[in-house]
Parts: C-alpha cells; structure tokens; sequence
C-alpha cells in the first residue's frame, strides 16, 4: 500500500476514494472508504474521527469546506487541550464532567484521547471506574450518542446480518459484557454499555489500539433489576433475564460472528456473573483468542505486586504462603494464578497449592469443614483445623502475604496487621477491596500498626503516609496496567487462544518495571502516568511469549517491540493519510 499525506491529494479527482488516517507514516492500516461529499463541511465537522474542531489549520479549512463554519482563529492543541480542561474543571462533579468528555469523545476523538493521555491519572477514575458506574446506572436517562453494537436475545439467528452495520472496517478489539455485574453493582442490564465503551477508551488511551479499531458490544438478554423493568426510559430489553442453553446458544452466535467477519479479532469478556464467567472462558478459552479481565487481569496484576515485593524481600514466589480474606472470583483467579508462578519456579502442582489458602465469611476453607463449599474453592480446601475468623486462620496457616478481596471493610485489623509484623519482618498486606470504603485497611494502619515494615498494594488509591520516619508511596494494584498491554501484544501476534502464561508474562514483565526507587518508597507498581511505554513493553513480551509457544498466527516481526510501537495509535499523528 502506498500512502501519502492528504494535503498532497486533490479530493475532487475522484468521488470514492480510500481515506487512511494516522500513523500513515508509520505504516499504520486503518482504512476509511468515504466520498467527497462526506469530507466537505459540516460532514467533516460531525464526524469525531475526521474532526479537529478549533484546530482546522487554514489550509485545511479551505480544502474541506470549513471556512466560515468554525470561529476564525486557528487553535493549537495545547490551546483547545486548555480550553477542555478548562470545561471539564468547572463541572462540580464526577458524572458532569463524565458527560463533558463523553461529548468530547462523541464529536473530536484525537481531543479526547488527547486530553485523557495527559491527565491519565486525573482522568480515568472518570472515564472508569468509580465514575463509570454511576454513569452506568443512568446510562438510559443520559443516553445521548451511539457507540458500539448491541446485540438482544431477539436477535438470535440474524447476528451476522447485525454485524453488516458496523462501520468499522477492521476490528483487532473488543470488550464484550451482558451487563449482568457491573463492576459492584449487580444487575445493569442494557445500562452496562458504559463498561465496554470505557474500558476501549482505555485501551486506546493506554496501549494505542486505535479508536477506528476497537467495538464495544452488549449483549442484551434482559435484566432481572426491577427498578429497570419499571423505568419508562431503560433502554434495555423489558424482560426477565434468560439464562442456559439459549443465553449460550446467542453468545455463541455473537462469537462465532464476529470471528467470520474478524478473523484475528481479540474477545474480551467483562463484568458477567461469576458462573458465566467461568463457564464462558471454559467454553472459549481454547478455542478463540479471548480472555476475561475481571478473572484473569486481576490476577495479573496481583502477581505482578507479588513478584515486585519479591524484589524488595529477595525472596521467591515460591517460598511464600499466601492467605486470602474472600473466596470469590478475584481469590480463586489469583490463587491459581500464583500457583502457575510457583510451579513455574519448580514447585508440584499439589505443592503450590498448599502454599495458598482462603477464607471466606464462615471462615477458614478447610477440607474438615461441613458446609458445602462452591466447587472454586475446593481445590484450595487442605487439611487444616477449623478457624472461624482470619486471626485464628493466620495463626494455623502462618502466612507471608495476606490478600484481601472481601469487599469487609476494615477486615485487616491493628490486631491482624500486628500478628503479621510478628510472624514475617516484612508482611506483605494487599487490601484490594473497592471501593476504599471497603478496604481491608488503609495504607496508613498498614505503615502505622507494622512499625513500617509491611510491604503494602490497595485496590483504591491511597495518598503517600509518612509514618516511623519515613515517607511511602503505596500504589494501586490497578488492572488497568496490564490489560492494555496484553490486549495490544495479543493484537499483534494474533494467537489462536490466549493461554495463561500470557498472564504470567504480563506480571513478570510489569514487575521489571518497577524500578529500585519506587521499590525504595514502597510502590510495588510503576508510576500510572507511565502506562503507555509500560504497555509496549508488556505487549512486546506477550507476543514474544505467543511467538515462542507457536500459538502466534501473525509473521514474527524481527524487532517486536518496533512491530508494537508502530501499531500504537497517537492522537497526534499525522490526521489525515490518503491511500491510493
Ligand atoms: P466476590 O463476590 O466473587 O467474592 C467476595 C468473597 O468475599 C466471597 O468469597 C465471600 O465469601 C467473601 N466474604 C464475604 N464476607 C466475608 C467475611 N466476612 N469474611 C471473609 N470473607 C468474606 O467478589 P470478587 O469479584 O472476588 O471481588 C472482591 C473484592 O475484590 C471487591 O471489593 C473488588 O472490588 C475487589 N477487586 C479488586 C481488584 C483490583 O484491585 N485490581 C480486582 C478485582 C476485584
């Protein structure tokens, strides 16, 4: 394919010609058929991928139309990224300033992802979560712009024909949820789009998938919140949910159709309830390069602090017993994911397992209880005697590390952070909990109540403590450091299923990153700010590691890391790039 830059090309020679934009240079693909009509005026203007609003240079201005139809005066970006902030600042809250860059995103997408780039920190507990949620449970009565597909029970049989809608040429993303656990707040039917859309924007903000290549989807099989049934303006379908074979039996279809229109597209299922989590990775996992971030990314993620704190205690992963407060399904993916690392430094399968415990809200998981346990956490069941609460459990189980997902605020008492700091010189105390509110501990008891000596991760963010002389930096175990990065590497090798060394991978290469200084003031995770060159490096080797284990279906690039940044997608490359 030869490119060149627009500003070059006379539109007006021909009425159908192909439009490709940024990275051109970088021999970015990412093709547009439109006619000349659709690159004249206001058309430009209403298109967010076209648009550069206030930034319209004046050659631009004449070439397509736009003299007279914006304010005279050419902006800069720095001038219109201002501007925005300027907007986004003066809205008084979370979910205002949502809606603004909703709209941002809606009508001038390189200003939006722009403008997220910059303030990634301040950004995106908008865009995401904790923001996100609220928007998520509004979304019919603040519903404003189309993005995404939706595809309804009703649909069932016509999904392809559905898919014949979506403009978008290629597609290597997409995040996929039916809305039936939004983050922590159960049941949003239809009103669960909020999640897809977010998590893309972050895998474009974060990893440069670009925007023209990701959909988010939502599968609407009704929604059994009654509040929502109730509401005149839900947008969802008005019906109880469905469930077995024939919710399947349409993901099924959903999957099987957009692997025939996008062979080499990456699935990411997000926020499902637990057993159809479970069940769908069961049912796809080997079949179809897919994966579930709530299950898997979390768990990558907290291997990754696992493997950062074995760089500050210069120990292994292998060595350590790990006790978690919660049994759910961030626990178990963790677990399992811990015991792969473990058995990866030589350790049995059994032998692993035994280094990991539960418990959960009756107590110690052990093979002597009498209640039925769910089947995730059988394997973790050992002959241990019974503990009915988390002091008596670390006193039989003796751990190095306790993790917290319980969502039981305050769990890790001065009490239990105090027995901790007498077993281990540095305990290693992960309070994952979200919100804060339900944090096991705050980083301040953690420093406060271990003499400074506990080694500490939170799944919300915590402002630095200064405690026994000393300054800390704790850092969130945020998933959003490694889901990007193994989205793109996954773009780039093209695997034909995602196995869970990947997520091991991704955990070791983010645990590289951290470097001796933030180690030093208790970060066991890299600045956030620093996610775009993290998620190059853990995409490089994600694909490195797909290459090597022959599940890649792309050509191997001779330098992976070159292949992965000329992929990245940059508001600010070149806007318009004509094929011919
Ligand atoms: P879940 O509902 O599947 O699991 C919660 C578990 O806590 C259950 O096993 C339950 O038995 C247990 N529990 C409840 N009360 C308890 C008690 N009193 N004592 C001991 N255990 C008790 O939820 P989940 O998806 O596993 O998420 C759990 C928490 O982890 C949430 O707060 C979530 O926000 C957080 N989380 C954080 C991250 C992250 O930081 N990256 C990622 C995923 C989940």
């Amino acid at each position: 394919m030869h490119f060149r830059r627009l500003c070059g090309c006379s539109l007006s020679e021909d009425t159908s010609r192909h439009l490709t934009t940024t990275l051109g240079l970088r021999r970015k693909n990412i093709m547009i058929t439109c006619n000349e009509s659709e690159m004249r005026g206001v058309n430009v203007l209403r298109n967010p991928w076209f648009n550069k609003s206030s930034t319209f240079t004046e050659e631009e201005r004449d070439r397509y139309g736009l003299r007279g139809l914006l304010p005279p005066r050419v902006s800069s970006v720095e001038e219109q990224t201002s501007r925005l902030e300027e907007v986004i600042a003066s809205q008084t809250t979370p979910l205002g300033k949502y809606l603004i860059l909703d709209g941002i995103h809606s009508s001038d997408e390189a200003a939006f992802f722009r403008l997220v780039i910059k303030n990634i920190e301040e950004y995106m507990p908008l865009i995401y979560t904790p923001t996100v949620g609220e928007a998520c449970q509004k979304f019919s009565h603040i519903f404003r712009y189309a993005r995404g597909l939706y595809v309804s029970i009703k649909d069932r049989g016509r999904v392809r024909e559905l898919l014949k809608n979506v403009p978008t040429h290629d597609v290597d993303m997409i995040v996929v949820t039916d809305g039936q656990r939004i983050l922590g707040l159960g049941d949003l039917g239809i009103n669960g789009m909020g999640i897809p859309i977010g998590k893309l924007a972050l895998y474009t903000a974060c990893a440069g998938i670009s925007p023209q290549r990701v959909l988010p989807v939502t599968l609407d099989v009704g929604t059994n919140t009654e509040s929502y049934l109730n509401d005149p303006l839900y947008l969802g379908l008005k019906q109880k949910r469905v469930d077995g074979e024939e919710y399947y039996a349409l993901v099924q279809e959903f999957i099987e159709s957009v692997r025939e229109r996008w062979p080499n597209v990456i699935i990411q299922f997000e926020d499902f309830q637990n057993t159809h989590a479970f069940e769908l990775l069961a049912r796809w996992q080997d079949k179809v390069p897919c994966f579930n971030d709530d299950i898997q990314g979390t768990a990558s993620v907290c291997v990754t602090g696992l493997y950062s704190a074995m760089r500050v205690t210069h120990s292994k992963l292998s060595e350590q017993r790990v006790l978690f407060m919660g049994a759910g399904s961030a626990a178990t993916g963790i677990a399992h994911l811990i015991a792969d690392a473990m058995e990866e430094e030589g350790l049995t399968r059994e032998e692993a397992l035994k280094n990991i415990a539960l418990v959960d809200s009756k107590g110690l998981v052990s093979s002597q209880r009498t209640d039925q346990l769910a089947a995730n956490k059988v394997t973790f069941a050992h002959d241990l005697p019974l503990a009915s609460n988390l002091m008596d459990a670390i006193k039989i189980f003796k751990p190095t590390a306790i993790i917290g997902v319980s969502a039981q605020a305050k769990a890790f008492s001065k009490e239990v952070i105090g027995l901790m700091s007498e077993l281990n010189d540095r305990p290693i105390i992960y309070a994952l909990s979200n919100p804060t509110s339900k944090a096991e501990c705050t980083a301040e008891e953690a420093y406060e109540w271990s003499d400074g000596r506990a080694i500490f991760a939170s799944g919300s963010p915590f402002a630095p403590v200064t405690a026994h002389g000393k300054t800390f930096v704790p850092r969130q175990g945020n998933n959003s450091y490694v889901f990007p990065g193994i989205g793109l590497g996954c773009v780039i090798a093209r695997p034909t299923m995602i196995p869970t060394g990947v997520f091991l991978t991704a955990a070791k290469r983010l645990a590289d990153l951290v470097s001796e200084e933030d180690l030093e003031k208790g970060s066991m995770y890299p600045p956030l700010a620093q996610v775009r060159e993290l998620s190059a490096e853990i995409a490089r080797s994600v694909a490195e590691y797909l290459f090597d284990k022959g599940l890649a279906r792309a050509e191997r690039p001779a330098d992976i890391l070159k292949a992965v940044k000329d992929y990245m997608w940059s508001p600010d490359d070149p806007h318009f790039v004509c094929g011919e």
